[in-house]
C-alpha cells in the first residue's frame, strides 16, 4: 500500500516524537539520580576506568587472563552496587534506560532497512484519521439515540428499538469478519448517527475505520486518477481498512469511473470478508437503477439490509 508524502511524513514525524519523548525521559531519570547519589556517579566514572583498563591490558599483550578476570569482577560487584542504589531511590534500570513504544525498532520506525510494523501501523491509522476526519464521533453514540423521535408511530418505533438493539449487538461483537450491513430508508431517520455510534464503538476497540461519505470518497478518487503522486491512496484505503462505513451511497457525483471505483471497493471487501457498513436513501431496486443489476445484487446477497422508518428526525428536532 503506498501512501501520499503527507502520511509518510507525519508517521516519520510522530516516530521522532515518541523516540525523543522516551530519551528525554530516560535522561531525566538517569541526570535526577546522578545528582541525587554522588556514589552512583563515582560508579559510572570507575566502571569506564575499568573497561579502559581491560582494552589497554588487552593490548598489552603477554598473560592478561587473571587482571581481566579480576576486572571482570570488580565491574560486576560495580554493577551490582549500581542496581542497589537505584532500589534505595526508588528506580529500575527500566527507568533509566529509554522506554520506546516499540522494542523491535526503538521507535525508529525500521529493522534492519526493513520498516517495522510498527511503522506500518502508524501510516494505516494516519491514513485512516485523515479519510474519518471532522466527524461529529462525540455527539453520536448508542445512548444519544432517542427513541421518543419515533413516538407517534408504535410499527415505526418498535423497528427502530430493534434497529438499535441490532446495532449495539454489532457493535460489541465486531470482529475482523463481522458481516456487512446495509441501512436503507429516507432521509434523517438515524442512519448516520447508527453508523457513527458503531464507528465510535469500533475505533474503541482498536480497529482501523474509514468513515465518510460516498461523495467524498468520489471525488477524492476522481481526483487521484489524474495526480502525479504515486498515491492510491483512498481506494486503497477503503478496501484495506478494518471497518469502512461508507455513507449516504447514491447521491454522489456519478462517473463511470468513480462508480466503477466503489463497485470495487464494495466487491474487494466482500471477497476479502472485511465489514462494510453502507448508508443509503436508495431501495434496492433504487441501487439497482443508479449502479446496475451486478452491484445491487452483490448488496443483495453480501449484506443484511435494515429498513429505517418514521419521520425525519431532523425536522423534529428543529420544531422541538
Ligand atoms: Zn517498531
Amino acid at each position: 500500500m503506498s501512501y501520499d508524502k503527507t502520511i509518510a511524513q507525519a508517521a516519520r514525524t510522530e516516530l521522532e516524537r515518541r523516540r525523543s519523548q522516551a530519551e528525554k525521559t530516560a535522561r531525566q531519570n538517569l541526570e535526577g539520580f546522578l545528582s541525587n547519589c554522588p556514589r552512583a556517579k563515582e560508579i559510572s566514572r570507575e566502571l569506564a576506568k575499568n573497561s579502559a583498563g581491560a582494552a589497554r591490558a588487552v593490548l598489552s599483550g603477554g598473560n592478561v587472563h587473571e587482571e581481566l578476570e579480576q576486572r571482570k569482577k570488580l565491574g560486576l560487584a560495580l554493577r551490582e552496587e549500581y542496581e542497589e542504589l537505584l532500589k534505595a531511590h526508588g528506580l529500575t534500570r527500566h527507568d533509566i534506560e529509554p522506554r520506546y513504544s516499540c522494542s523491535e525498532c526503538r521507535d525508529t520506525g525500521f529493522v534492519d532497512g526493513r520498516m517495522c510494523g510498527c511503522h506500518r501501523a502508524l501510516r494505516r491509522s494516519i491514513a485512516y484519521r485523515q479519510l474519518s476526519a471532522g466527524l461529529p464521533l462525540e455527539q453520536c453514540t448508542f445512548q444519544s439515540f432517542l427513541l421518543d423521535y419515533y413516538e407517534g408511530d408504535p410499527a415505526a418505533k418498535k423497528r427502530m428499538k430493534e434497529i438499535l438493539d441490532t446495532c449495539r449487538k454489532y457493535a460489541e461483537n465486531l470482529r475482523p469478519r463481522s458481516s456487512n450491513l446495509l441501512f436503507w430508508g429516507g432521509t434523517g431517520l438515524g442512519k448516520t448517527h447508527l453508523s457513527l455510534a458503531i464507528a465510535n464503538a469500533a475505533i474503541e476497540k482498536g480497529f482501523g475505520v474509514v468513515y465518510g461519505s460516498a461523495q467524498k470518497f468520489a471525488l477524492a478518487i476522481e481526483k487521484e486518477r489524474f495526480s502525479r503522486e504515486d498515491s492510491v491512496g483512498t481506494a486503497n484505503s477503503l478496501k484495506e481498512c478494518d471497518l469502512l462505513i461508507l455513507d449516504d451511497l447514491g447521491v454522489e457525483f456519478s462517473s463511470p469511473y468513480s462508480d466503477a471505483a466503489i463497485y470495487d471497493v464494495v466487491n474487494e471487501r466482500l471477497m476479502a470478508e472485511r465489514p462494510t457498513i453502507i448508508s443509503t436513501n436508495l431501495d434496492p431496486s433504487g441501487l439497482e437503477k443508479r449502479y446496475g443489476e451486478r452491484f445491487a445484487s452483490r448488496i443483495v446477497g453480501g449484506y443484511a439490509l435494515m429498513r429505517f422508518k418514521g419521520r425525519d428526525v431532523r425536522v423534529q428536532k428543529l420544531n422541538r
